[in-house]
């Protein structure tokens, strides 16, 4: 999950991180009187979109009076940026920068462990820094069983070359970041730029973090800092009737049941051709209501022109599954989009027999069950 700039660094700023006093605002009056309450300029305008890289495309101004803030508020409030609609904007008090650098910690999948990344060339996106100038990026594995070190924080000030008068705001930066990585159970927490100001300290200018989804249980708290107006009003609705939903881009519509078949069910599509529209794991049960929001959210695409059921029924009966859709068809009047499906396992005899006579096309096997949708999307 992730959540906007403003919202990053209160997190951060509850964990020691220094970070610029700011409010955000959603009109230009309320922006007005923002800068007014901060008695000084210059001030920075910052788009609150969860895109990154809003810097080059035009959501991030610094002014130097009201006129400008004024102007920069309209111009940033209803930006486009990426596709994301700018609706709330940071107002804070500009940072004198001297020194822009790039300190990040991420759940590192390949090593299996959190990787504190560092760059002394900040500013810019580390996918950027990543291929102009790989070497200058540090990256220091902290392994789970050992944990993160003050000796890792003094290698990473000693790498960065942090002035002396900065080593103190430099590890409540440091320490604040991978608190809050490690207590808020985060894929990724990111401060870009971490600036060395004029006076010679450390200020986190910028921040990114993302949580993970599978451990947001555990923070009920954090659950209110999701911007639903940011997701993809798909998964949106999905997460409300607990649907596993990941939306994607091809027109074959998947309804499985259980995680590791839908994973396999989009390989198989993939590999006769056609284009999974979508991640769906309707879970064990597969009642006529879940299949028949499953049936609703999965259509609601525009794109999508074939549904492919893949059902195992393993501890599932085959049987219910048909009855499900059955009645889900029955509550969709108005549905006209081609279904194949493939059901085996625990009576799947009694279900092909239910099944049999309506317009739903049956598979015997998931290779034909998915050979059939991409014909039959192709065509379409
Ligand atoms: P991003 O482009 O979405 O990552 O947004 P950032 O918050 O990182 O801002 C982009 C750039 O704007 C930074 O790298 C800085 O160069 C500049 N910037 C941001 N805040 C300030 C500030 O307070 N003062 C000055 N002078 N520049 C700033
Ligand atoms: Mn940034």
């Amino acid at each position: 999950m992730k959540i906007h700039e403003y919202q990053a660094k209160e997190l951060l700023a509850s964990y020691g991180v220094p970070t610029p006093k700011g409010k955000v605002a959603t009109t230009v009056a309320e922006a007005e009187k923002i800068a007014t309450d901060l008695m000084c300029w210059p001030v920075v305008v910052k788009a609150q979109v969860h895109m990154g890289g809003r810097g080059k495309a035009g959501g991030v101004k610094v002014v130097k009076d009201m006129d400008g803030l004024r102007a920069a508020a309209k111009a940033i409030l209803g930006l486009d940026i990426k596709g994301s609609i700018v609706r709330k904007i940071l107002i804070e008090p500009g940072v004198d920068i001297r020194k822009e650098i790039y300190l990040g910690i991420i759940m590192d999948r390949a090593s299996q462990r959190p990787v504190i990344m560092a760059c002394a060339e900040g500013g810019v996106e580390i996918e950027e820094l990543a291929v102009t100038h790989p070497d200058a990026i540090m990256k220091l594995g902290v392994p789970p069983t050992y944990g993160f070190r003050a000796h890792h924080l003094r290698d990473v000030a000693k790498f960065l070359n942090i002035p002396a008068t900065a080593i103190k705001s430099f590890n409540a930066i440091m320490n604040g970041l991978v608190k809050t990585f490690y207590e808020k159970d985060c894929d990724l927490a990111e401060i870009n730029p971490l600036v060395i100001n004029g006076t010679g300290e450390a200020i986190a200018c910028d921040a990114k973090i993302t949580f993970d989804e599978n451990a947001l249980y555990r923070h009920p708290e954090l659950e209110l800092l999701r911007d639903d107006g940011e997701e993809e009003p798909l998964e949106v609705e999905a997460r409300e009737k607990k649907l596993n939903y990941v939306k994607l881009d091809g027109k074959i519509g998947c309804i499985v049941n259980g995680a590791g078949l839908a994973m396999g069910t989009m390989d198989i599509v993939k590999h006769f051709g056609g284009e999974p529209a979508n991640f769906l794991d309707i879970g064990g049960g597969a009642k006529a209501e879940q299949v028949a929001d499953a049936l609703a959210l999965i259509t609601s695409d525009p794109a999508v022109n074939t549904v492919f059921f893949n059902i195992f029924g393993g501890i599932v009966r085959c049987d219910l599954v048909a009855e499900g859709i059955l009645n889900a068809l029955q509550s969709l009047p108005n549905f006209n989009v081609p279904i194949v499906i493939r059901l085996s396992g625990t009576n799947e005899e009694k279900a092909r027999q239910m099944l049999e006579g309506t317009k739903l096309h049956l598979a015997a096997t998931m290779a034909e069950g998915a050979k059939k949708a991409v014909e039959i999307s192709n065509r379409g």
